[in-house]
């Protein structure tokens, strides 16, 4: 982590900028204003058990419910809040929203684990580790069933002060998991001295197993290297049976992909959680 990043100041037009500025500042500005007033809505993705199809948790994912555009996706923001610092107070409204429905499904009895994705600048912030456990606090969330997925790029230095945070938050009971695992540059050695429960496959290398060898070599190197360290792992992207039966049968023990379900609006995941548990039960 570098030091404390993040502005929190409205960027103003300049005669000299170019059109594609003078859009990215409008982008900006408008995320800005769609934080303050609850614009932002979170998708759930399931993530299910590859031997019983027991579904195990889902991971939160942001959308943008703009006033005119209609339904943004993350493609089309994250990267102007990440280069702008709003990634910051955005992941925190994402933390809090998260949390929040973990709590309900807590309350409604639902055993499942939230996994919610954490960008390096936020995972660098000095105040993290106390904004999660304040976050917990308010929503009363069990930090037991919360995962953080973190990418390469936050560990890519694992300094003293990264390792602590990690070990802060795993004492809290929360599980760390590495996001797109194999498109980063991180260094395989430090995975032993990280305290990281799992690994998420990255989709790229799922989309053609069995057929790209290359990728079936990526895929059963990553399984092999969790299982010896003791880590799980998670297949993103599942689209299809084949590569469902696949990975599964190397060991893979958990799915997410559109073969299972696209992420969900709260209210339909209720419905999906209810077909699938009456079809897998
Ligand atoms: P990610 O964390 O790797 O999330 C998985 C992405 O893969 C999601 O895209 C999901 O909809 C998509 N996906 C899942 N299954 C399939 C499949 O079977 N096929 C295909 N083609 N795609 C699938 P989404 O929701 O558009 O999010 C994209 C990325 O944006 C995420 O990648 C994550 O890096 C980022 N993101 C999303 N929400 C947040 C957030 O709350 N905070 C932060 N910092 N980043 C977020
Ligand atoms: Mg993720
Ligand atoms: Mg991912
Ligand atoms: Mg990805």
């Amino acid at each position: 982590c570098a030091k404390d990043q993040g502005r929190n100041t409205y960027h103003y037009f300049k005669p000299e900028m170019d059109v594609h500025a003078l859009e990215r500042l409008m982008l900006e500005n408008a995320l800005r204003r769609a934080i303050e007033r609850d614009e932002l809505v979170l998708h759930y993705q399931p993530q299910v058990a590859a031997g019983d199809s027991r579904l195990l948790g889902c991971e939160a994912l942001v959308r943008w419910q703009h006033p005119e555009l209609g339904m943004l996706q993350p493609v089309q923001f994250i990267a102007v809040a990440e280069e702008s610092g709003l990634i910051v107070p955005l992941g925190d409204w994402v933390l809090d929203a998260a949390c929040r429905q973990l709590a309900q499904w807590q309350a409604q009895g639902r055993d499942l684990v939230m996994a919610v994705n954490i960008s390096a600048l936020q995972f660098c912030q000095s105040g993290f580790v106390d904004s999660v456990r304040r976050i917990l606090a308010a929503t009363g969330a069990d930090p037991r069933k919360l995962e953080l997925e973190l990418t390469e790029s936050a560990l890519m230095q694992p300094t003293p002060e990264v390792l602590a945070r990690m070990n802060a938050l795993c004492e809290l009971g929360i599980r760390l998991a590495l996001d797109d695992f194999g498109t980063g540059y991180s260094s395989l050695a430090y995975l032993k001295r990280l305290p990281i429960c799992r690994l998420k496959l990255d989709r790229s290398f799922v989309k053609d197993v069995p057929d790209d060898l290359e990728d079936v070599a990526i895929a059963m190197a990553t399984l092999s290297l969790a299982r010896d360290l003791g880590m799980d792992v998670v297949a993103e992207g599942v689209e299809n049976e084949i590569q469902r039966a696949f990975l599964a049968e190397r060991g893979c023990p958990v799915m997410q992909g559109y073969l299972f379900s696209r992420p969900l609006p709260a209210a339909e995941l209720q419905r999906w959680i209810d077909a699938w548990s009456g079809a897998t039960a």
